[in-house]
């Protein structure tokens, strides 16, 4: 009998997620920031609140009776966004530890260090 090879796919988690608030480093948003909409973990991509906005023309339907054009945000690619900590303030990277058995999101900066949330 052939052993199956199990393919699992490792989904890198993202340090971010919804409801962080992060700056945007790369395209006509640059330097924005905003909050996070949503998160697409496989296609690691996320949405932020007024980054990326696209003008879309839909039909009148239900939901919009008279139809037009309306500005929806467009996702963004997760590299190209940098956590904003909460506690100095900063753009940093956020690297995950491992204080009293639970995993916490630590923000990386020499001078802060401090816990952002629990993971
Ligand atoms: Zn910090």
């Amino acid at each position: 009998m052939r052993k199956k090879k199990k393919n699992y796919q490792k989904l890198k988690k993202p340090g971010v997620k919804k409801g962080d608030i992060v700056k945007i480093l790369c395209g006509k948003d640059r330097g924005k920031q905003g909050r996070i909409l949503s998160v697409d973990y496989q296609r690691s991509r996320i949405t932020v609140e007024g980054v990326n906005i696209a003008k879309k023309a839909i039909r009148p339907s239900q939901q919009s009776p008279k139809g037009g054009i309306i500005d929806m945000a467009l996702p963004v690619h997760i590299s190209n966004v940098k956590l904003i900590c909460p506690k100095c303030n900063q753009p940093t990277r956020v690297i995950r530890k491992k204080i009293n058995e639970r995993r916490h999101r630590v923000c990386n900066r020499e001078k802060c260090n401090e816990i952002i949330d629990k993971v």
